[in-house]
């Protein structure tokens, strides 16, 4: 008889504490947007600058989210202290049990990337803005710190079915990462199409081969290969086992 396969692996649920303080981060960073957003609107905002300084920020926060996804699929392991636990096992989970992520609430999903955001904004709401490098970089950080701080959220409608209408509505327009980009980095052994808000660095930084050309100089200068904590959790949960038995494999 054939041995049964573990069950697949949770990310752990928030504890009270934590959710309170996921929650007092959410709304900390939607109050400094809101509070930046303002300031931005009292710049002359009709001019050609500020459209190209917003867009290179949205770019910039989907460039980020691809290496810290990227970093975190790639290195470390799940034991490794403080990072391991809270910032690595949420990664190993979602490749062998992408599934679980759909469970996690608004607060679970949203808490950490906007606790990092945090500082950023506040320091961006703190600068004068009376000349114009100042002016360009509260823009800049309007784009990237709104798509960054609500990364995992971008990420989270990407893998639900039925997203909200007007969510889908970005999704279907090219303006937040949609299903089907996503779906190619679910694909083993999960290397490609690291980027998670909007996607628009994916395809040229696929082409260009990025991750892989660091992986071959991280790899030569320490001599760790990529990804070895990611097949230790597909052999322990026995993946390509189970997606040939579903025909997802
Ligand atoms: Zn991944
Ligand atoms: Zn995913």
């Amino acid at each position: 008889m054939k041995d049964p396969q573990p069950a697949l692996p949770v990310v752990y649920e928030l504890t009270w504490p934590q959710w309170l303080f996921s929650s007092l981060s959410i709304t900390a960073a939607l109050g400094l947007l809101g509070w930046l957003a303002w300031r931005v609107m009292a710049i002359e905002i009709a001019q050609w600058w500020v459209p190209v300084a917003l867009v290179a920020g949205l770019c910039a926060a989907d460039a980020a989210s691809g290496l810290v996804h990227w970093a975190a699929d790639t290195w470390g392991r799940d034991d490794c202290p403080v990072i391991g636990p809270r910032l690595l096992v949420p990664f190993r989970v979602h490749h062998v049990n992408p599934d679980d992520f759909l469970r996690r609430r608004f607060a679970e999903t949203n808490g950490e990337a906007a606790f990092l955001a945090v500082p950023l904004l506040a320091a961006l709401v703190a600068m004068p803005l009376d000349g114009a490098a100042a002016k360009v970089a509260a823009v800049f950080g309007l784009g990237f710190c709104g798509l960054g701080a609500f990364t995992n959220q971008i990420h989270q409608w990407a893998h639900m079915p039925e997203p909200p209408a007007p969510v889908r509505a970005l999704q279907t327009c090219g303006l937040l990462l949609g299903h089907a980009e996503h779906s190619a980095h679910h694909a083993r052994p999960y290397d490609r199409r690291y980027c998670i808000t909007t996607g628009w660095c994916n395809a040229p930084l696929d082409a260009i081969g990025f991750f892989r050309r660091l992986e071959t100089g991280i790899t030569w200068l320490t001599g760790v290969a990529p990804r070895p904590d990611d097949r230790r959790y597909e052999t322990r949960y026995g993946v390509s086992a189970r997606r040939i038995e579903s025909g997802r494999a």
